[in-house]
């Protein structure tokens, strides 16, 4: 939608008739995606610096230097001010509509997109995309073939399947020569083996700290809120450490979670209150205080220390409990699958796209947008102004290059 809007705007600017800007859509409406994006309400983008942003992708951050410097947040607020739709900023820096409905984001790129006469095909699931001497070829699953100057590929990851982004783009580059990183789920829940977990799924427990120990070494910590799932551990922090555990497990490394009840207190703090606790109300009690008592209750049978009451406790076993509070192991085996992950991680080699312009290095007149480049940020905003950023820059840049061809082609005319 954006590179869209950004190609129509591109042209009209220029003066140049640069034709038809066509979107062709898999499913029955736009941005199925988008509606549904943080958890309705549509985070996106943040308040923070354009170095914030290329942090928060991590090694390929620099990467998206140029798209960011072409359009950011300020003109993403201004985009979707021009279409009636007022932004606001929450905890973080992460930016909503004020309207909290994601479907209002779709709906401000569907009028902009209408007011530029970009025309949409729907139920066209593109299965084929060919070179030719002038352009391009397109095939859909409907018969017939598109012929076009230039094409951006914005077909998204593969994660949530059912909103249309099924990784169809990935296929279609792989086919044209492109090379594809590893693809695996990126901020999704763990999974993890802990008997004490069985059961509790939908317990959330705030305020902890969670590590990722990867091949013995201490990879990610993140503070905040895990929630109990099925298989193993999601929730806000969860994801966080996700890219990394993603990233081991990938390696082939073993990774170990390790929880942290009490981030804020000492070993040493903790083990005081143990004993403080045992002498009066008791263990259970005390465990109760920042985990929700169903939880407690497991954690100490797990611990197999069994202490409901009063109790005088040896130095050895009230170790035992601190270090159990201060860091409960779980063995991750694994993630849950794309259906349930936020975004998908790996994609199209950044060697091989021109980060100026997104063009393909390999095939002159094919841009690559969105999810469908190998970068992966954290949640507040990032990876969804990444899509409008780079979006932007590919349907500028597709514009200027079919100007360019039809004034050069007008120049040979003229000399003729
Ligand atoms: C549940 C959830 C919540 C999220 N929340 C946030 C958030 O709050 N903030 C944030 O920054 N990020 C969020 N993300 C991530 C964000 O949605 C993606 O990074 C972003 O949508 C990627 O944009 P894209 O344009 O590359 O692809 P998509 O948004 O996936 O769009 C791709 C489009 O291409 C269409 N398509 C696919 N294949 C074909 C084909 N062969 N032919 C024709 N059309 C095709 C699809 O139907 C789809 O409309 C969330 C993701 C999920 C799953």
């Amino acid at each position: 939608m954006m590179a869209a809007l950004s190609a129509a705007r591109r042209g009209r600017a220029l003066g140049v008739d640069i034709g038809r800007v066509l979107v062709l859509e898999r499913n029955q409406t736009l941005g199925k995606k988008l509606a549904i994006t943080g958890k309705g309400r549509a985070n996106v983008t943040n308040t923070g610096s354009v170095e914030d942003f290329v942090h928060a992708f991590g090694p390929s951050g620099r990467f998206l230097y140029p798209a960011f410097e072409s359009f950011f947040s300020d003109g993403l607020r201004d985009l979707f001010a021009e279409a009636g739709l007022e932004l606001k900023t929450e905890r973080g820096g992460r930016v909503f509509p004020i309207t909290d409905d994601a479907r209002d984001v779709v709906q401000a790129l569907a009028l902009l997109l209408s007011h530029e006469h970009v025309d949409i095909r729907y139920l066209a699931r593109v299965n084929e995309i060919s070179p030719t001497a002038s352009g391009w070829i397109i095939r859909t699953t409907t018969p017939g073939s598109i012929r076009c100057k230039t094409i951006v590929l914005a077909s998204g990851g593969k994660t949530y399947p059912g909103t249309g982004s099924t990784g169809d783009g990935y296929e279609l580059l792989r086919r044209l020569g492109h090379s594809i990183s590893q693809l695996y789920p990126g901020l999704v829940p763990l999974r993890c083996t802990a008997e004490w977990l069985a059961g509790l799924d939908g317990v959330s427990l705030a305020g902890v700290a969670l590590e990722v120990w990867a091949d013995g070494r201490l990879a990610d910590r993140r503070q905040g809120e895990i929630v109990i799932t099925a298989h193993g551990i999601g929730g806000p922090a969860v994801l966080a450490v996700s890219l990394v555990v993603g990233a081991a497990l990938e390696r082939g490394e073993p990774v170990v979670l390790r929880l942290d009840l009490r981030p804020l207190q000492t070993f040493q703090q903790v083990r005081e209150d143990i004993e403080r606790a045992a002498s009066s109300n008791g263990v259970l009690a005390y465990i109760s205080k920042f985990t929700p008592r169903r939880v407690a209750l497991r954690l100490i049978d797990a611990w197999g220390v069994g202490l409901h009451g009063k109790a005088t406790l040896s130095k050895k076993t009230r170790d035992a409990i601190a270090g159990n509070v201060k860091g409960i192991s779980m063995i991750c085996t694994g993630m849950d699958p794309f259906s349930s992950a936020i975004i998908t991680v790996g994609g199209v080699s950044l060697q091989e796209v021109d980060p100026r312009s997104m063009q393909s290095r390999i095939h002159p007149g094919l841009f690559v947008v969105g999810e469908l480049l190998d970068i992966q940020a954290v949640t507040g905003g990032f990876n969804l102004q990444a899509a409008f950023s780079t979006g932007f820059l590919a349907g500028k840049c597709a514009a200027e290059s079919v100007a360019k061809s039809l004034i050069s082609s007008n120049i040979k005319e003229l000399k003729r």
